[in-house]
């Protein structure tokens, strides 16, 4: 450790880990085909359904988030089959390039980078495909920080054959995205966002109908599959080794969420995201999304400053490490995630970084402006 290099991660995924759970996942490991294991699992598959506000089952695998994704892809629908794909980002592209590759024929509806879907469209295609067996989307597309009307298409989904696949990678605890009430078919999650874990583990809640599809496609699947998790867990263990260590710390914050209750996490991110938003208008600078959601604040590098520079000098001289552009938004934005372990101050911590940056790049800016209007909001929320 250098004393003199503290590090700070304002990434969307990953995050900072709480301590508590750093230390449960530093447990001596124990064997997952004993009895101690399955009263681990029995908790943690409680947890999940709170979580995922659902009564249905939970499933994880040890893999990054696109291996749930990649799951549902391989068990939900047979090649050949045709799904609509929501492209309005890098992780809608995903859903479309997994599509590609099980043999699917995606119909894509694209969205311009941020902007989120237009409920009459989603409607529209879903009317002109009446044989599509899936709707793939994100709730939170995290590469243009635009959320998805996920409530309002739902139940567009629900007088058909067509399957409600939702990434939910960066929204799930982030704000409301009830699985059983909105009726969804699939929603997907990761360790590495708003569960503050470290990457290892993928989710996905599937509904009765969704279980049921599994057990009648016809694509090759093996390690993602949902029909042996299924089988595995009522004999409560899992199919294969699972991330022991990731699981201690994933029970530890289950029942921290439990305890704080989803309204109160909710509100926590509505929190920091407002702050946030009220320092970067403060200081000129403008957002990227025009639906923007709670889990992470995109702002666009201003005129005349090299983004690439910009994430460069915060990295390496405050060593705080934000998330730059994606794809064709690469060098054009700067991504200031909320998620995870995080408290007020790490937005304040944020505003200073990026001020302190853009003005040793000979951007104009009133050091401090963007911190006291966070400040200001902060102490107005408490009254
Ligand atoms: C992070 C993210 C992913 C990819 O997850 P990995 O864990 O990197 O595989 C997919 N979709 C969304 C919306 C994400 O935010």
């Amino acid at each position: 450790m250098d004393l003199l290099n503290k590090k700070f991660l304002l990434t969307p995924g990953p995050v900072p880990v709480p301590p508590r759970a750093l230390l449960a996942m530093a447990r001596p490991v124990i064997h997952h085909r004993l009895p101690e294991f399955s009263a681990i699992l029995k908790r943690i598959r409680e947890d999940l359904k709170y979580l995922f506000q659902t009564r249905e089952e939970v499933l994880f695998f040890a893999s990054s988030g696109t291996g749930a994704m990649e799951a549902c892809v391989a068990n939900l629908f047979s090649p050949g089959e045709e799904v609509i794909v929501v492209r309005g980002g890098k992780f809608g592209e995903r859903w479309g390039e997994l599509a590609e590759i099980y043999g699917l024929k995606p119909v894509y509806i694209d969205v311009p980078w941020g902007e989120a879907v237009e409920v009459e469209t989603v409607a529209e295609v879903l009317k002109a495909h009446p044989e599509a067996r899936g709707l793939l989307i994100q709730a939170h597309e995290t590469s243009t920080g635009v959320k998805h009307p996920v409530e309002q298409i739902a139940p567009l989904t629900r007088e058909r054959e067509t399957l409600l696949v939702v990434d939910a990678i960066s929204a799930l605890g982030v704000y409301p995205l009830p699985f059983d009430e909105l009726g969804i078919d699939a929603m997907v999650a990761g360790s590495q966002k708003s569960l503050a874990l470290p990457p290892g583990l993928s989710f996905v809640a599937l509904s009765a109908r969704a279980r049921k599809r599994a057990e009648e496609t016809s694509g090759p699947r093996y390690y993602f599959d949902f029909r042996r998790e299924f089988k595995a867990l009522e004999k409560e263990t899992t199919a294969f080794t699972p991330a022991v260590s990731l699981l201690y710390g994933l029970s530890e914050v289950l029942s921290r969420i439990r305890e704080v209750g989803l309204e109160r996490l909710f509100a926590h991110y509505r929190l920091l995201a407002g702050a946030c938003r009220a320092g970067i208008k403060t200081l000129g600078l403008e957002l990227f999304a025009k639906e923007p959601c709670e889990a992470l604040t995109i702002v666009k590098v201003p005129e005349g400053v090299d983004g690439a520079k910009l994430m460069k000098l915060m990295r390496e001289k405050y060593r705080v490490t934000m998330a730059g552009g994606q794809a064709k938004l690469k060098g054009k934005v700067v991504r200031i995630a909320h998620l995870g372990y995080q408290s007020e101050l790490d937005v304040i911590l944020a505003l200073a970084t990026l001020e302190m940056a853009l003005s040793e790049l000979g951007y104009q800016i009133t050091l401090g402006a963007g911190v006291s209007a966070a400040q200001k909001y902060f102490l107005e929320a408490q009254r």
